[in-house]
């Protein structure tokens, strides 16, 4: 079957009177072709099928009406408008023009019976209507222009409504000639309509449509519609997964188990079952030629970190390297500490990179990196660049993966050996990404879940308290840290410069030495050094520091279990996902944790939900819920391009329970009917598959 011909692929400029500058200003509505002109679904309908009685009106409706003209005139002295009364016997209602044009009042004399389609507005004189849609009416001529409900599209500056509905019936007319339905029967069930019957019926509904359910994308012919998007979206997304693996070897990593058995021994606890589970998946990952892909999530403090250093071992026992690949700074130096500790006592070498360091060092790590002694290499994203040469990279694991990209997701894989070796990939977030989103966002990825937190955590209250309570708030982070804890205060700016938020949190720090001086106070910002930094953490994990104060660089990974309170200032400022992250600092210790969530009243309405949600729930799944209702799965995927993610009509949270039934079909149909799976991804994916290409 080929791909390419559907007549629908062809150029809006194919239909009549769709010129080139039509044809540009349509493309500011993601219109290019036929097909996407068929699937630009209206935002709502109106109804213009029969005339509405004059004395049944309600404010705020719009309505098509019928009726006689009472009277006409022209009033106002300096801005003049006509008035036109019309009645149907049930009442009467006043047009109201403002725009004049010769021969309008001619057109309204007294006693033409007239149809009329506007919105319905409080006047002075009772309701009326401002600028209708006029059409006169001759003899018997009855009002109504349709017998279907009237689209009402997303339009912009030049194209009209009436455009609009022209070129969609014109490209449907294409679409009754000639458009295959693509869904196979096992999966559309008799439930849905068909195709073209969805197609005709979200652009020309009949009159006794469930508009709300239409409008709201729940009616069946919507749901029939997002069904095939998703769908295809996931062929996609599969498709791409599947080659990858084909495509590629990676290391075989068995490994006998001795430096992992060595670490669990030196560990003061166990693993969690949960950690345990998690592991098991990722040694038969590793196991295997064909690259691992998998995500790891877990919420903050769930124990990531000792899941990524015994996966990394694994290579180790197989003489092959590790890569830990961490969003900031702060956090990779974290971890570089950490693999250290653990990792060395077993005589496994722990190199470093990050694009801080100084020439000499830089040149040293890369040699390091290069030779067959070393282990492990941790380091921030410096590990993507090209100088850096692995000798043997078997896994690539990469923390918080919401702060990078698909690219440099990908830029990792290919630090292989060679072209068709490439390493096993492990990605872990602590964005809890519900699972129905999961499966879309990441549907090229494994997902396993550590879904339990270690055991001796208490959960931290969370509190809300106005800015005029500040006094308060100082006094209760000189008792925590009188009774032998310790406390963070968090600034935040909206701004991005660093520097603003390094200078708000010097301020801070200031005031705070002022007003508490029995405590040791220190201070972190992202414009400090990195060994600056570095030594204020040491100090802090070493409670040579009682309070710290910090910007939002502490976000990620920071781990200080003696730190019982957390101060956030201007709360009302950040994401859910963020203010979350952040207040898993505290809360990792034994001792009962609180966050003060610090706020500038008075509070929107949108950031009083959010501290809201905050104080409810410590859940990150039901948080990221919240998040993803509240701002949409861009802002809550961060760094993925939206590219990925932007749906025409389905929409993966409201979808949900297709989505389910997709995830399994797109194996099974990319398995027995690849020519069919590839036409559903031209037809919806089409030209935005550079994803599967980069
Ligand atoms: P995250 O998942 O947020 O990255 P970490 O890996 O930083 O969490 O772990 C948080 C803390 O919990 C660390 O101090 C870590 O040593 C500790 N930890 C990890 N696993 C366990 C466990 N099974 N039992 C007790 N403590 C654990
Ligand atoms: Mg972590």
């Amino acid at each position: 079957m080929s791909h390419t011909s559907s007549p629908l692929d062809q150029p809006v400029t194919g239909l009549r009177g769709v010129g080139a500058r039509l044809a540009e200003r349509l493309g500011k509505l993601g219109i290019q072709t036929l097909q996407d002109l068929i699937l630009h679904l209206p935002l709502r309908y109106e109804d213009r099928t029969r005339p509405q009685p004059i004395g049944g009106l309600l404010p705020g409706q719009s309505a098509l009406v019928q009726g006689e003209v009472a009277l006409t005139e022209l009033v106002g002295g300096g801005r003049r408008r006509l008035l036109c009364r019309i009645s149907d016997g049930t009442g009467s209602l006043t047009l109201v023009f403002f725009r004049l044009y010769p021969g309008l009042q001619a057109r309204l004399s007294k006693g033409v019976r007239l149809a009329c389609f506007g919105d319905v507005r409080p006047g002075p004189a009772g309701l009326q209507m401002a600028h209708p849609e006029i059409r006169v009416l001759h003899g018997s001529e009855a009002s109504a222009e349709s017998d279907r409900l009237t689209p009402v599209y997303p339009a912009t500056e030049g194209v009209n409504q009436t455009t609009l509905r022209r070129l969609v019936q014109q490209a449907l007319e294409f679409a009754r000639a000639g458009l295959p339905d693509l869904l196979p029967d096992w999966l559309a069930g008799n439930q849905l309509p068909g195709l073209l019957e969805a197609l005709e019926t979200v652009h020309g509904p009949a009159p006794d449509c469930d508009v709300e359910a239409m409008q709201a994308g729940m009616h069946p012919a919507c749901r029939r519609l997002s069904l095939e998007e998703l769908l295809a979206h996931q062929l996609s997304l599969r498709q791409f997964r599947i080659r990858a693996r084909r495509e590629r070897r990676a290391p075989v990593l068995r490994g006998d188990g001795r430096l992992r058995q060595g670490l669990l021994d030196s560990l003061p606890f166990s693993l969690t079952a949960a950690q345990r589970r998690v592991l098991t998946q990722i040694e038969a990952d590793l196991g295997r030629t064909e690259p691992m892909l998998r995500l790891v999530q877990g919420d903050v403090g769930s124990g990531k970190t000792i899941v990524a250093a015994l996966a990394a071992l694994q290579a180790v026992e197989c003489g092959q390297q590790a890569a830990v690949m961490a969003p900031t700074e702060l956090l990779a130096e974290q971890h570089h500490q950490g693999f250290r500790s653990w990792l060395e006592p077993l005589g496994v070498e722990v190199a470093w990179l990050s694009g801080k360091l100084a020439a000499g060092q830089r040149r040293r790590m890369l040699e390091r990196i290069a030779s067959a002694d070393c282990g492990v290499v941790v380091g921030t994203h410096a590990l993507f660049q090209d100088e850096v040469r692995f000798h043997r990279l078997g896994l690539a694991i990469i923390d918080e993966q919401h702060r990078f990209g698909v690219h440099q997701r990908l830029a990792l894989r290919e630090k292989g050996q060679d072209a068709e070796i490439q390493p096993h990939q492990m990605i872990m977030t602590a964005t809890p990404i519900p699972r129905t989103l999961a499966m879309t966002a990441y549907a090229d990825l494994d997902v396993s879940v550590i879904d339990e937190l270690p055991p001796g955590r208490t959960p931290v209250t969370t509190v809300a308290i106005p800015e005029a309570r500040r006094g308060e708030v100082m006094a209760r982070v000189a008792e925590a840290c009188a009774d032998g804890h310790q406390a963070y205060w968090v600034c935040t700016l909206v701004e991005e410069s660093e520097q603003l938020q390094a200078q708000a949190a010097e301020d801070t720090a200031a005031l705070l030495r002022e007003a508490l001086p029995a405590l040791r106070t220190g201070l972190v910002h992202g414009r400090m050094k990195s060994a600056e930094k570095e030594a204020v953490m040491a100090d802090f994990a070493a409670h040579r520091l009682d309070l710290l104060v910090a910007t939002t660089v502490i976000e990620v990974g920071v781990n200080v279990p003696n730190a019982s309170l957390m101060v956030i200032e201007n709360p009302e400022r950040l994401g859910l996902a963020q203010l979350h992250q952040l207040r898993g600092r505290v809360g990792r210790g034994a001792a009962a944790s609180s966050c003060v969530l610090l706020y500038q009243a008075p509070l929107s309405e949108g950031a009083r939900a959010r501290l809201g949600v905050l104080r409810r729930t410590a859940d990150g799944f039901e948080i990221a819920r919240q998040d993803l209702a509240q701002r949409g799965p861009g802002e809550l995927l961060g760094t993925r391009q939206t590219g990925d993610w932007q749906f025409r009509i389905a929409d993966p949270e409201r979808d949900a329970d297709l989505l389910a039934r997709v995830r399994d079909a797109a194996d099974r149909l990319l398995q027995h009917d690849p020519a069919r799976s590839a036409a559903l991804i031209h037809r919806w994916v089409g030209r935005r598959q550079q994803y599967g290409r980069v």
